[in-house]
């Protein structure tokens, strides 16, 4: 019979590590599959975090989260760099299988997958994905050194990526569909007060134009609907994120969007035992310090459930 683990974390980011940490410190063994590409979560793209508590100077993204992930070994947590690609949740035993093909069986299982940069979904933002198009400014941003690029969105995201790029474009425009913006006040007015920023308001992007790699965008006004093209050299999609909830459909709730459901106010599933935090829970916060939050319930939740068991 293989071992049954207590408790398996399926996901890293400040949820699952903060999870780990909690749950190591209970003496629950945790095994946590950080993710093979993902390992720390979207806050190993991100430069410097000003409003994690804690750092008042602020803290790069990358340093925090090798900063918990440390926290969680030191305490007995298992970091294993791999996917889980297959869960089967139901019943007492979860099992669950990992990128290298082994199979796990546990008695409750944490889910902090996160979420996924979302995408316009036009055909050939897919298709020059790579070749000018980018969701990430902080890895690709080197690349635009001296050319012009489009940030599509107005949150907090698009405003951060378009305030990095202007430390290699020569011009960054900011696209975004309305005449507001989302983003906090903080950081627009960083933007707009950065001379390398044009916003362009009212518009959408509905189209990459390029061969091999992108020359420009096809846009539309949302006022007046008139069409016009512009040259980039690059476009950072930043217009939110999508929960990466694919691997649970049919085994465990989600609402309309793709969100794992949990009981009120716990990180409760629908299956006994399987708790979820973090941005895969969360449409409405979705910040580094409520995702630690919510993993350290998870983890409490799972404690308690395991002690009754
Ligand atoms: P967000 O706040 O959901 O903003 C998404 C933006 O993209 C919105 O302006 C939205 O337009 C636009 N958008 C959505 N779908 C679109 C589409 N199909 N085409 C064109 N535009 C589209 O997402 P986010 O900026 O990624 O931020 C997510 C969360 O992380 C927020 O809570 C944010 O505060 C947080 N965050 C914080 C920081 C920080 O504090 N340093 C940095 C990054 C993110 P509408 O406005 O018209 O809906």
């Amino acid at each position: 019979m293989s071992e049954i683990h207590n408790l398996v974390i399926v996901g890293s980011g400040p949820a699952g590590y903060t999870a780990a940490i909690y749950a190591a410190r209970a003496q629950l063994s945790p095994i946590v599959y950080e993710g093979s590409v993902t390992a720390g979560g979207a806050l190993m793209n991100t430069t410097e975090v000003e409003n994690f508590p804690g750092f008042p100077d602020g803290v790069m993204g990358p340093d925090l989260m090798d900063n918990l992930r440390k926290q969680a070994e030191k305490f007995g947590a298992k970091l294993i760099t791999d996917d889980i690609v297959e869960m089967k949740l139901d019943g007492e035993v979860k099992t669950l299988i990992d990128g290298s093909g082994n199979t796990l069986k546990a008695k409750a299982v944490i889910l902090a997958t996160g979420s996924a940069y979302k995408e316009i979904g036009l055909e050939n933002e897919k298709r020059l994905s790579g070749r000018g198009v980018s969701w990430c400014a902080t890895c690709d941003g080197f690349f635009f050194r001296e050319k012009e690029v489009a940030v599509v969105g107005g949150g907090d995201s698009a405003i951060e990526e378009a305030n990095f790029l202007t430390r290699f474009a020569t011009k960054v425009t900011l696209i975004h569909r309305r005449d507001t913006l989302r983003a906090s006040k903080i950081m627009a007015d960083r933007a707009m007060a950065n001379p390398k920023i044009e916003f362009l308001w009212n518009t959408e992007v509905i189209d990459v134009l390029g061969d091999a790699n992108m020359s420009g965008l096809a846009l539309k006004n949302t006022v007046d609907g008139t069409l016009s093209q512009r040259n980039f050299d690059g476009l950072f999609v930043a217009i939110g994120h999508v929960p990466r909830s694919e691997l649970l459909g049919g085994q465990i709730d989600l609402d309309s969007e793709g969100y794992v459901k949990v009981e009120g106010r716990s990180t409760r599933t629908n299956q006994v035992g399987v708790f979820a935090c973090g941005d895969l829970v969360d449409h409405t916060y979705r910040q580094a310090i409520t995702a630690a939050g919510s993993g350290c319930q998870a983890a409490l939740d799972a404690e308690r459930f395991l002690a009754g068991h």
